[in-house]
C-alpha cells in the first residue's frame, strides 16, 4: 500500500485511510504512555553524526510504502527527547497535557487558517471569548488581543503598537516621522527578545536600554527613572518600558506598580512581559506577585509555559482596542474585502504582520474547558507546592547543593551541585571557577544516562548553575527526591 491507496487519491479509500491513521495514532498514544513511564528514559542521546548513521532521512525518488512510513513515525519518536517526562525540568515549557494534545490533533484535522472568519468561524469566536476572559483576568475592561507565534513576537507587537500610538505617522513615513532616536527600557535580566525587537524595529540594540536589577533579579525602579532622564538629556526619545513578570533565568517579578508610576510620570507605554509568569494570575494565592498589572498598556502571556498548553501558544493583550488593526492593517483586497456577508471585524488577519496564522486557540480553549478557572488555580498552586518542596530539600542538603537565590519567586530554582572534592574547599574565586566547570560536565552525564534533564547557564557574576523548572503537572515529590539523589549519584566524583 502506498499513498495512492488512501484518500483523496483513492475514492474508495475510506478503510485503508482509517487503518493508516489509527496506526499512526497508536504510535502517538504509545509515545504518550512512555512519556509518563518513570522507568523509561527521557532520551537516548546520540551525537549528530551517530544519529545520521542510524536514521534514514533521505527524500526518495520513488514512493515509499505505508508500512515504511509507520516505521519512520516510530523512529522519529524513538530518538526524541520526552519533554513531558516527569523528570524533564529543562525548559520553561515542560509536560504534556493530554487534553491539550487532543486539541492539537483536532486542530491538525481541521487544518484551517486563522486570518478570516470566512474559513475559521468557530475558532475565531473561540479566540474572541478566550482572549476576553484573559483580559478580564489581567484586569482590562475592554481592549484587544491576538495569539502570536511566541512570546518574542508578542513583545514585538507590543513595541510596534506603542510606537504607532505615539507616532501614528510612522506607518506611512517610516523613520522620517520621528523627532529623534527612539529608545526603550527593560531590565538586565529581561528576555533577549526585547533587544531583538529594538533591532528589528530599526531602533538599534543600543537603544534597548538595560535597567540594573537588585539582588533578587528585579528591576530597580529608581534606576529606571534615572536612565529615562539621562536618555532624555542626551536628546533621545523614550517611548516604551518593559517590566518582566517572571524572568527567564531567575523567575523574578519586577515591581509593576512602581514601574507603572514611572511610566505615568514620563508618559511612556507600560508593557508587562509575563510570557513566563503570567500563569500566577490564575491563582488567588499567587497573583499578588503581579499586583499593578492592570495599570499596564499591554501584556505578553504564554499559555505554553506555566499553563502547560502544547507548543506553541502565546498571547498579547492590549488595554486599548483598535491599535493592533490601525498599526498593522494593510487591507489586502483578496482576503479582507469590506463587503463580505458578515461583520468583518471578525476577520482578525489584518491585525498582524503575518498573513496566515496557525490555529493555536483550540488546544488552549479545550484545556481551559477541561479544568475551568478552578482547575487552573489548583494547577498553579500545585507547581508552587512542588517548588517549595524542592527548595526545602536542597536547603536541607547544603553540603551538596548551594542555592543561587535563597527565595525563588517563581518555579525556577537555581543552584550549584557541589561534588565531593569541592565540599571542603574554602569559598573564593578558585572554588567559583571549579563550580562553573563542574555543572556542564554533570549535564553531559545526565544526558548520557538519560534519567534527568535540567538546564544550566551563567548569569551576571555567577558561574554556570542549574536552573530547575517545574512547569508540569506530572512532577511529584518522588521525582524531586529522585532528582536530588540522581544528581549526587552522577556528580559525586566530578
Ligand atoms: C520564554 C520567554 C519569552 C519568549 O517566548 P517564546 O514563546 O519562546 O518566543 C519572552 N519573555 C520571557 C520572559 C520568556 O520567559
Amino acid at each position: 500500500m502506498i499513498y495512492k491507496d488512501l484518500l483523496p487519491m483513492n475514492m474508495d479509500g475510506n478503510a485503508p485511510t482509517k487503518e493508516f491513521l489509527r496506526r499512526v495514532a497508536d504510535v502517538c498514544i504509545e509515545y504518550v504512555q512512555h512519556t509518563f513511564d518513570r522507568n523509561s528514559k527521557i532520551l537516548d542521546f546520540h551525537q549528530p553524526e551517530q544519529l545520521k548513521d542510524v536514521l534514514d532521512l533521505e527524500i526518495p525518488h520513488k514512493p515509499l510504502n505505508l508500512d515504511q512510513l509507520l516505521v519512520d513515525c516510530k523512529d522519529a519518536l524513538k530518538y526524541q527527547v520526552k519533554t513531558g517526562h516527569p523528570r524533564f525540568m529543562n525548559q520553561l515549557s515542560c509536560g504534556l497535557e493530554v487534553v491539550s494534545l487532543a486539541g492539537e490533533w483536532l486542530t491538525a484535522a481541521a487544518n484551517t487558517n486563522m486570518f478570516t472568519y470566512e474559513i475559521a468561524p468557530v475558532f475565531i469566536l473561540m479566540e474572541n471569548v478566550t482572549m476576553a476572559h484573559m483580559r478580564k483576568i489581567i484586569g482590562y475592561k475592554y481592549g484587544d488581543s491576538i495569539l502570536a507565534p511566541g512570546g518574542s513576537i508578542s513583545n514585538l507587537y507590543a513595541a510596534l503598537a506603542a510606537r504607532h500610538k505615539m507616532f501614528p505617522q510612522y506607518k506611512e513615513r517610516g523613520l522620517f516621522a520621528l523627532p529623534g532616536e527612539l529608545c526603550l527600557f527593560t531590565s538586565m535580566h529581561s528576555h533577549y527578545s526585547m533587544k531583538g525587537a529594538a533591532a528589528a524595529m530599526g531602533l538599534g540594540t543600543n537603544n534597548c536600554i538595560e535597567v540594573p536589577v537588585d539582588a533578587r533579579g528585579r528591576m530597580i525602579p529608581a534606576e529606571l527613572d534615572r536612565l529615562i532622564q539621562e536618555s532624555k538629556a542626551k536628546g533621545k526619545v523614550p517611548f516604551f518600558v518593559c517590566a518582566t513578570a517572571g524572568t527567564t533565568v531567575f523567575g523574578a517579578f519586577d515591581p509593576l506598580n512602581e514601574v507603572a508610576d514611572i511610566c505615568q510620570k514620563h508618559k511612556l507605554w507600560f508593557h508587562v512581559d509575563a510570557a513566563w509568569g503570567g500563569g500566577v494570575l490564575l491563582s488567588k494565592n499567587l497573583r499578588h506577585k503581579m499586583a499593578g498589572v492592570e495599570r499596564s498598556d499591554s501584556v505578553t502571556w504564554n499559555p505554553h509555559k506555566l499553563m502547560g498548553v502544547l507548543l506553541q501558544c502565546s498571547t498579547i493583550h492590549f488595554k486599548e482596542d483598535g491599535l493592533l488593526i490601525s498599526c498593522n492593517q494593510m487591507c489586502a483586497d483578496y482576503l479582507f474585502q469590506q463587503d463580505k456577508p458578515y461583520d468583518v471585524n471578525y476577520d482578525t488577519g489584518d491585525k498582524v504582520i503575518q498573513c496566515g496564522r496557525h490555529n493555536d486557540i483550540f488546544k488552549l480553549w479545550l484545556l481551559w474547558r477541561s479544568k475551568g478557572d478552578e482547575g487552573f488555580e489548583k494547577h498553579m498552586d500545585y507547581l508552587w507546592e512542588m517548588t517549595e518542596y524542592l527548595v526545602q530539600k536542597l536547603k536541607s542538603q547544603s553540603d551538596k547543593f548551594e542555592m543561587v537565590l535563597e527565595e525563588p519567586e517563581c518555579t525556577n530554582v537555581s543552584f550549584w551541585y557541589i561534588p565531593h572534592r569541592l565540599r571542603t574547599m574554602k569559598q573564593g574565586p578558585e572554588r567559583h571557577k571549579l563550580l562553573g566547570e563542574v555543572q556542564p560536565l554533570l549535564k553531559g552525564r545526565m544526558m548520557t544516562a538519560g534519567t534527568l534533564m535540567i538546564g544550566y547557564q551563567p548569569e551576571d557574576e555567577y558561574p554556570n548553575f542549574f536552573r530547575n523548572i517545574i512547569s508540569s503537572q506530572a512532577v511529584n515529590k518522588d521525582d524531586i527526591d529522585f532528582m536530588i539523589e540522581e544528581l549526587d549519584r552522577l556528580g559525586y566524583d566530578l
